[in-house]
């Protein structure tokens, strides 16, 4: 009986900024001609199938697939006590029932299960079946290092059992990383409506996932953080990945994309747009959103706003009175942007962002520089990346009550794009991890073994 084909079953952990770049894997495992099953919620499953006109643009060799999360129609998914707990009880048994649904067929068996690095039950899944694993970490190698470090900080007093950091610590976890503490270690910036010690958990549960992974890739580059990488010799680095590298488009999107915008960066002058979007999860009060708007309208220059739909915890009288009509010549709001491309048009001059990693990735990728406006998790250490190491961005400061006044706005965006610096050092950057992606670059070379591990199994 001959040996059945590379078929690898991926699954996210199930949030827009994980689905995206693992999707992107997909897609490139299935230009190195393996086929792949995604597995989503069901949830997200639909919300990306409603996105979309067309879904065959994942080609033959992908599929989508879903299975419950555990959670009811209509209960709030933002809910992360609430979703880990479920998940971990419901689905660790719908992906193995799915398993063994696919592997009925002897030519379709699971050669290879490919999960987020962030939740360890789909690598124990594979482990009971004797399938062989890899583990991709969506976020940065620092961040990975920080959640393998918690057993070593609460041993060394550092933080207590519940993560909390004991009075005014910092410490490195390597000579060359940023200095981390209570402002930037990711269980502590959560906001109140997450749980410090569930995401504990969770990242104390990045060790599982790299001990029984036989492979751990993640969307990194050593030209970005080589010390953290250094840390976890197991994790090589396989980015940052762009859907452009392979000429083609990204995919697993929530939101409609707008793509009028891109007609509208074409009408701009070269670098010139201040582009202005902050993921998937962040809410702003109306305060803050209003003040935002005035900062924009301030600027005096285009500038490109992704608005989310949900992007406000209010959604009556969203904009400043006269907002939309006094900005209309040269601002533009869209619900969701095709982001990748907008970032790699040449009319966008930086990136007001809550520096998500991904976005992160796909502002140096693209020469981008950075204003930073970071909202939970790692997006704090993010951004000291960005500012203090890369030296590619500015913070914004907060004011009373913890604003972004218009004022600061203003004045960052100008210091920002004033200052040839920060365009030299993007430019430098984007030039080292472009290197990185091309072939005879490692984050490729490293690509590359990882498919012909999969080949060979
Ligand atoms: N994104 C997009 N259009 C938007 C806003 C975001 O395509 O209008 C994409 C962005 O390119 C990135 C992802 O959504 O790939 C957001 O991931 P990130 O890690 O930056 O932030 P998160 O949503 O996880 O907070």
């Amino acid at each position: 009986m001959s040996a059945p084909m590379p078929h690898v079953l991926a699954i996210p952990y199930p949030a827009q900024g994980h689905v995206i770049p693992l999707l992107e894997i997909a897609q490139l495992l299935a230009k190195h001609g393996l086929r792949v099953t995604f597995v989503n919620t069901d949830f997200n499953h639909s919300r990306i199938v409603r996105a979309v006109e067309r879904m065959d643009f994942l080609g033959d060799q992908i599929r989508l697939v879903s299975i419950p999360d555990g959670l009811g129609p209509g209960e709030n998914r933002n809910d992360l006590e609430k979703i880990t707990e479920v998940m971990f009880r419901v689905m660790p048994g719908k992906l193995q029932k799915l398993i063994e649904e696919i592997n009925r067929k002897e030519e379709d068996r699971i050669t290879c299960v490919l999960s987020d690095a962030c939740v360890s039950w789909p690598i124990e899944v594979a482990v009971k079946m004797k399938i062989p694993r890899a583990a991709f970490c969506p976020f940065s190698a620092a961040v990975f290092a920080s959640g393998l470090a918690v057993p070593k900080l609460i041993k060394d007093g550092v933080i207590t059992d519940d993560g909390t950091v004991i009075g005014q610590q910092t410490f490195r976890l390597a000579p060359d990383m940023p200095v981390m503490g209570a402002t930037n270690l990711l269980w502590t910036c959560m906001g109140a409506s997450f749980s410090q010690r569930i995401v504990l958990d969770l990242m104390v549960g990045y060790s599982v996932s790299l001990k029984l992974a036989d492979r751990v890739i993640c969307n990194s580059s050593s030209v970005l953080e080589p010390a953290a990488l250094e840390f976890i010799p197991q994790m090589k680095p396989i980015g940052p990945l762009l859907a452009g590298d392979r000429f083609g488009d990204p995919g697993g999107y929530f939101w409609v994309e707008d793509t009028s915008c891109l007609k509208w960066l074409d009408e701009q002058p070269p670098n010139s747009v201040v582009y202005v979007a902050f993921g998937s999860f962040t809410v702003f009060d109306r305060t803050q959103f209003q003040e935002l708007a005035l900062g924009l309208e301030l600027l005096r220059r285009p500038f490109l706003w992704v608005v989310r739909p949900d992007i406000c915890e209010e959604t009556d009288e969203l904009y400043p009175e006269g907002f939309q009509e006094r900005v209309s010549g040269r601002g533009k709001m869209v619900g969701w942007a095709p982001q990748q491309k907008v970032l790699s048009h040449p009319s966008v001059a930086c990136f007001v962002s809550h520096c998500g990693w991904n976005s992160t990735m796909e502002a140096t990728s693209n020469g981008v520089p950075l204003l930073c406006w970071p909202y939970f998790a790692d997006q704090f250490l993010n951004e000291s990346y960005i500012c203090d190491k890369w030296k590619t961005g500015l913070k914004f400061d907060r004011g009373d009550g913890g604003i972004v006044t218009r004022d600061e706005i203003k004045l960052k965006v100008h210091l920002l794009l004033d200052n040839g610096e920060f365009s030299k050092q993007t430019r430098d950057l984007k030039e080292k991890v472009k290197a990185s992606v091309r072939e005879g670059g490692e984050s490729h070379t490293n690509f590359i073994d990882f498919v012909e591990w999969i080949k060979a199994l």
